[in-house]
């Protein structure tokens, strides 16, 4: 049982480390970026409204994110725990996400925050060669992040839910981390 949001710039690892640890635990990866991309890729209406802005590397409307979540973490395979990468990414999100926890009568263990240098960042963004990935839309979405998620750093700290772990660490050394913080974690 874990329940746990990821923080962090694009490029931090936080997709490639939910993923391990939701199948360790049994529980759900949900990433807001990998439901916007297969919407992309079926010609959902979600994926025609939500593309433009992933392209440009831009933040997609609340609107088109906040019930996505809200049906996600509403079914059956969420009751136990889950992983949220990507969501939220504005204090507003983070404040509707409160609300709908609270009414779900669930809680976060933890905001892991991967801690990551923008040099170091650009670098792995590049290499990864998504399509999002070019170098113009790599700058404009690092601003966005410093603009409007990085705030959320104080936000969750402010409420002691964060945890903040090094990054630029392998993948292996950042896996036992969050392997020995999640064992910590008791039932409900
Ligand atoms: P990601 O895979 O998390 O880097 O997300 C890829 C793109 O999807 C982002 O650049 C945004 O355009 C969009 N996106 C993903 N999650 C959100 C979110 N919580 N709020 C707004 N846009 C999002």
């Amino acid at each position: 049982m874990a329940r746990l949001i990821f923080l962090g710039a694009p490029g931090a690892g936080k997709g490639t480390q939910a993923q391990v640890l939701a199948q360790a635990h049994g529980i759900p990866h949900i990433s807001t970026g990998d439901i916007l991309r297969q919407a992309v890729a079926e010609k959902t209406e979600l994926g025609r409204k939500a593309q433009a802005y992933m392209d440009q590397g831009e933040l997609v409307p609340d609107q088109l994110i906040l019930d996505l979540v809200q049906e996600r973490l509403n079914q059956s395979d969420a009751v136990s725990g889950w992983i949220l990468d990507g969501f939220p990414r504005t204090v507003a999100q983070a404040t509707f996400l409160d609300n709908l926890l609270h009414k779900m009568n669930q809680s976060c263990d933890y905001v892991v925050n991967f801690e990551v240098p923008d040099e170091v960042l650009v670098a792995r963004l590049l290499g990864r060669g998504r399509k999002d990935d070019t170098e113009s839309v790599i700058c404009n979405r690092l601003e966005i992040y410093h603009e409007q998620t990085a705030p959320l750093i104080n936000f969750y700290q402010a409420r002691q839910q964060l945890v903040s772990i090094d990054g630029k660490q392998s993948i292996e050394q950042v896996n036992q981390q969050l392997a020995h913080l999640v064992s910590g974690i008791g039932s409900p």
